[in-house]
């Protein structure tokens, strides 16, 4: 069958699934919707459509199954790979309708929700409960769960609570052909063999269609202590992690690093005020958040009394309310405007032993100093989960220049035994480095599975793999 034969019969089979007032066709198709936040070149898509239920996921899938259609499933479109990004003659599947919350169990401590529901609205409902749903990122007004699930999200308090594979129990999912595979498990302890619903974690769109899911809740949260601290070396800042979680009984919820390029970088570019002076070379935002914060409060400063004491700190400020604990957020947060100021820039998301990643970062600093003295660069991180962000340039990743900046970045990573994505995922954008985090036989295996779960390759043609 041809492209033209398959446009002829699949788009009247698709009204007939989800309804006119979902299905817009080829120049109907809201320029938004081909394109994530990567600067990755969307193709002409054959339609978008946004079911309201899995049963029209699962004839959607079918039709396109039979006509051989590629299917491109979308949630927020935020993320950063560039794996939503609508490619030539595909149906963009939107689960944006399926934003249901279904259920909260308490006593049970767990959420059923669809996939489309944004991750702001569930952090909402889970308060209104007196519960809390711990993953949390930058992106929480606009992306879904869905794709947090399809990603493995990781964001800002991973030390504590895990990436987002930590925090679902149960997937419902819909496979290339149109089968429902439902996997919505309700325990932490289900060993009844295999736990299929991580295969599709993390699995970017390619492997299924997540439609539902079940999340694990925790105990609400009121407010944090937290402090900027300032190290003289990354060394002194893993000692302080361990020291910190030691004293206070491993409930760290984040362990943020700024490097001395980022902090200058981020006041410029925000205009906050510096709440420490701006020559150390690294400033940590350290936060244990809690139930009673204010109770807690003497244990946190006692921990951070010893650590001067032992000489780890050069200089710290605690916060003294939730506005100033809100402020020190604002400096990690103020990438958006460090972004906007240095635009076009090229943005890694790495990560690397813990051990390694002072190292990592000072070779990574020095190759690219030998061979373009004149580059920016702006080095922060989830650093407490081993994860390194840097922000190079202004330069553009399609210039042949920035081709060669991340050849030097991943270069280094791979020496270090590190990853080329620590949460962000493979999408379009990483493909080419894959093999550096990956070995052969990994990736064998991993077309194998595709292959088994997609035998036509339909699902999200030309990502991850
Ligand atoms: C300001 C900002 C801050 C960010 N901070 C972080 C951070 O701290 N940590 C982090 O991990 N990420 C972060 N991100 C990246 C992004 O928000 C995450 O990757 C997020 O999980 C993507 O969700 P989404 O709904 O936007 O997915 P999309 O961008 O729409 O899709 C991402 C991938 O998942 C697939 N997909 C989407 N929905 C489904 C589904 N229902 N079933 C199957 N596949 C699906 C898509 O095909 C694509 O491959 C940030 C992004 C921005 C813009």
């Amino acid at each position: 069958m041809n492209a033209r034969d398959s446009r002829v019969g699949l788009v009247p089979a698709l009204m007939r699934v989800v309804g006119p007032e979902s299905l817009q066709l080829g120049p109907e198709i809201p320029p938004a919707a081909l394109h994530d936040w990567s600067d990755e070149k969307s193709g002409a898509p054959l339609a978008l459509v946004t079911p309201r239920d899995t049963e029209s996921v699962a004839a959607v899938l079918r039709l396109c199954h039979t006509y051989d259609v590629p299917v491109v499933p979308q949630g927020g479109r935020t993320g950063l790979a560039g794996g939503a990004v609508a490619s030539d003659g595909a149906v963009l599947l939107s689960l944006a309708k399926m934003d249901r919350i279904e259920e909260i169990d308490d006593t049970s401590g767990l959420m059923v929700v669809g996939a489309g529901c944004i991750l702001q609205r569930i952090h909402e409902a889970a308060s209104e409960a007196g519960l809390s749903f711990r993953l949390d990122l930058g992106a929480r007004g606009s992306c879904q769960i869905g794709g947090n699930i399809a990603t493995n999200a990781g964001g800002n308090r991973v030390i504590r609570y895990g990436m987002m594979r930590d925090l679902v129990l149960g997937l419902e999912v819909v496979l290339a052909d149109g089968t429902i595979l439902s996997m919505m498990n309700r325990m932490p302890k289900n060993n009844a063999a295999l736990d299929l619903k991580h295969l599709f974690i993390g699995s970017e769109g390619t492997l299924g269609v997540v439609t539902r899911a079940v999340l694990r809740l925790h105990p609400s949260v009121e407010g944090a202590n937290a402090a900027l601290v300032a190290v003289q070396t990354f060394g002194a800042a893993a000692e302080l992690l361990n020291h910190a979680q030691r004293t206070l009984s491993g409930r760290v919820t984040a362990f943020e690093l700024m490097w001395n390029d980022y902090y200058r970088a981020v006041i410029d570019a925000t205009g906050l005020r510096p709440p420490l002076a701006a020559d150390h070379p690294i400033y940590i935002l350290v936060e244990m958040q809690g139930a009673a914060p204010h109770t807690e409060r003497a244990t946190f400063e006692a921990m951070l009394e010893a650590a001067l004491e032992k000489e780890l700190v050069a200089d710290a400020v605690i916060a003294q309310s939730q506005r100033e604990v809100e402020s020190f957020w604002a400096l990690r947060d103020g990438v958006a405007e460090l972004l906007g100021r240095r635009a076009p820039t090229i943005n890694f998301d790495v990560s690397a032993p813990m051990s390694c990643i002072g190292e990592c970062v000072e070779e990574i600093r020095t190759r690219l100093a030998a061979r373009f003295p004149s580059l920016q660069l702006a080095f922060f991180g989830h650093a407490g989960d081993s994860n390194i962000h840097l922000v190079a340039g202004p330069i553009s990743e399609h210039d042949p220049t920035g081709r060669e900046i991340e050849t030097i970045v991943y270069a280094v990573i791979r020496e270090h035994g590190g990853s080329v994505s620590a949460e962000h995922g493979i999408g379009i954008h990483k493909k080419p480095w894959l093999p550096y985090s990956r070995s052969e036989n990994e990736l064998a295996w991993l077309r194998q599975l595709k292959k088994l779960h997609d035998p036509k390759g339909i699902l999200n043609p030309g990502k991850v793999l």
